[in-house]
């Protein structure tokens, strides 16, 4: 038996706009994305000679052919017209669920990155990107965790300069949001503003966090602080404890901000657990190259 093990980042969207309607029901998006060092942690097992299952260590998570890691493995297997003989996989969950931070989707792609690298890259990134599009959106960022001006549903990927050095401040309100709804809500209500990607691809290459942080905007957002004053309350607790920017990752309902020091992040995270909503403390993913 083989066992690999392997690390699923969460990401966060610095920017999320929405630009039109598709006619496969996806809309296309423009979004900027950064991988953070919040993860989960995937043990695989090939060669059981058990029928494949999927475990994780929070009961609430999908268990076996629901999980998005059986979805990964099942595509990677058609695609590669191999076998395992067996395959388990258990999750090590961090990073909560139904957040905005692409935890699902960051354990489906760390399942293609290990059986890809045990395969001795048998499929290139882009190939391995394509068959994570097969499994959601979010997946093909999640292979490569490359900062990225991401279009389309998310899978053209322009990679761009990462964030400069910084610490993030995640904050996650007890309600969760359902993402197509949320699509079909935004339809209805045009956004005010509009996220700047060049600005904010310029801002990044300068590594000016307070221009960045000035700078990060989700259309989403609006959307959900109409519905939930408290994000307001958070953003504002945010900004007080000195973050140079706040913003709503993906669908929501995470809030985060963005510190320069370790110091005031720490102390940021410590007076916002007061709120008694869960609090995380993480800087950047930093790609091993
Ligand atoms: O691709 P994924 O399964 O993550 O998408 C979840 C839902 O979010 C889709 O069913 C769709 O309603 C919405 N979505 C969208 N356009 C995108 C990505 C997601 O409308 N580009």
């Amino acid at each position: 038996m083989i066992i690999l093990q392997e690390k699923a980042y969460a990401k966060l969207n610095l920017t999320l706009d929405i630009v039109g309607k598709r006619d496969d029901g996806y809309h296309d998006l423009s979004m900027i994305m950064q991988a953070i060092s919040l993860c989960d942690e995937l043990e695989l097992k090939l060669g059981t000679k058990e029928p494949w299952q999927v475990t994780c260590d929070w009961e609430h998570i999908p268990h076996g052919r629901k999980n998005l890691c059986y979805k990964a493995a099942k595509a990677y297997y058609e695609a590669s017209g191999t076998d395992p003989d067996g395959l388990s996989i258990h999750i090590t969950k961090r990073i909560p669920d139904q957040a905005g931070l692409g935890g699902g989707s960051a354990d489906a792609a760390a399942v293609l990155r290990a059986l890809n690298t045990y395969e001795n890259n048998r499929f290139s990134m882009e190939e391995l990107e394509k068959i994570g599009l097969s499994i959601g959106s979010d997946v093909p960022f999640c292979v490569g965790n490359r900062t990225c001006l991401a279009t389309g549903r998310g899978e053209v990927m322009t990679p761009i300069t990462p964030m400069p050095t910084c610490y993030y401040v995640l904050i996650k309100p007890p309600f969760s949001v359902s993402t197509p709804e949320l699509f079909a809500k935004v339809e209805e209500a045009e956004a005010p503003v509009h996220p700047n990607q060049e600005k904010m691809i310029e801002a990044l290459k300068e590594g000016d966090l307070r221009s960045i942080g000035g700078k990060m905007l989700n259309v989403f957002e609006f959307i959900l602080l109409k519905e939930h004053k408290e994000l307001y309350e958070l953003e504002n607790a945010l900004e007080n404890c000195g973050a140079l920017g706040t913003s709503m990752t993906g669908s929501g309902p995470v809030m985060f901000g963005i510190f320069e020091h370790f110091d005031f992040a720490a102390t940021a995270s410590m007076s916002l657990m007061e709120t008694g909503y869960q609090t995380f403390l993480a800087t950047n993913y930093e790609l091993d190259v």
